[in-house]
């Protein structure tokens, strides 16, 4: 019995905690499907991104040791430069983007972000890094004004307007009868999927981390607001470091190098033409794509 009330005392403690505005997205992610697994080393300092350079150093991962998931993984990112990760399904994209978040440490390998191995500092600091933007952003029953601004409650209403300016949501929140003050989630203003796109990436632009992790942040979406929205990601690239987990290639054709991943080995590596040339796992992919598209577009 016990057991069975477990799961909703977490909510409820999760909830109240987000209430209180206490924990980050991410963190509240975290604590309801992983178990806590790491922890930071005694005295570890804070990560100090200098460039937000990203090494995997043959990485292995498995969430159970008996069924690794990453299988030496190698690979590095210059600072600035746009990643694609692409691979069929199960392929362990989403797991290469919690490991380096740190949800979980690699049983063998290293992972460094700007020279660090992310083991030897603060958790709390490779998160700071780090912003995700998810495949299905979660809104609070509350003030849009408060759902872009969470996790820096510290924010001052000019930093949330240019935040909102920054993922091109500022001119429908100003048409909103409320305008910042206005109600939203369940019990509010339903907000399309194209719209909590763009909360969820106003929310990272306040946190301004160096890093930027897109995790299928447009799969869900329907293609015009796809293409609205990879402009929006574009724009917020510049400067950064991004890491875009894509399903459908056609939004990463321009991506600085796009990395292949399948069954959990690197397979491929290159330029969207250069992958084509390959005619390898993405020439396979894109032209499997391809079909799909036309059958779509002739329905
Ligand atoms: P992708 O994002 O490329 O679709 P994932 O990284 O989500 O793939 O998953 C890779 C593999 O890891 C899959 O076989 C999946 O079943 C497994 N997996 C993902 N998350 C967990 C988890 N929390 N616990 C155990 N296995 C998991
Ligand atoms: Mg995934």
């Amino acid at each position: 019995l016990t057991q069975l009330f477990r799961p909703l005392d977490m909510l409820g403690w999760v909830y109240r905690t987000v209430q209180q505005g206490l924990i980050d997205m991410a963190e509240m992610f975290r604590l309801i499907d992983t178990p806590i697994e790491v922890a930071d080393l005694p005295g570890a300092p804070a990560l100090v991104v200098r460039d937000a350079g990203i090494v995997f150093d043959n990485v292995h991962f498995g969430y159970d040791p008996d069924r690794m998931i990453l299988h030496g993984l190698n690979f590095t990112v210059e600072p600035g430069e746009r990643i694609a990760i692409v691979g069929p399904s199960g392929a362990g994209k989403s797991t290469l983007a919690r490991l380096l978040f740190r949800f979980y440490d690699p049983q063998a390998g290293r992972i460094l972000i700007s020279g660090a191995d992310i083991r030897t500092v603060t958790q709390a600091s490779v998160r700071a890094a780090i912003g995700i933007v998810p495949q299905d952003s979660v809104l609070f029953n509350d003030t849009i004004g408060y759902n872009i601004a969470y996790g820096r409650a510290a924010a001052t209403p000019a930093e949330v307007t240019a935040a909102a300016m920054g993922a091109a949501i500022d001119g429908f929140i100003e048409r909103l009868p409320q305008g910042y003050h206005t109600q939203v989630g369940e019990r509010g203003l339903k907000l399309s999927g194209g719209e909590k796109q763009r909360v969820a990436i106003a929310r990272t632009l306040l946190k301004n981390p160096p890093i930027i992790l897109f995790d299928e942040a447009t799969s869900a979406l329907d293609s015009r607001t796809e293409q609205n929205i990879l402009t929006t990601m574009r724009q917020v690239a510049e400067h950064r470091t991004t890491l875009t987990i894509a399903h459908r290639l056609s939004t990463i054709v321009d991506a600085d190098r796009i990395l292949v991943l399948d069954q959990g080995v690197l397979v491929e590596t290159g330029s969207h033409a250069q992958l084509l040339r390959q005619a390898g796992l993405y020439a396979e992919m894109w032209s499997r794509q391809s079909v799909e598209q036309a059958d779509h577009a002739a329905v």
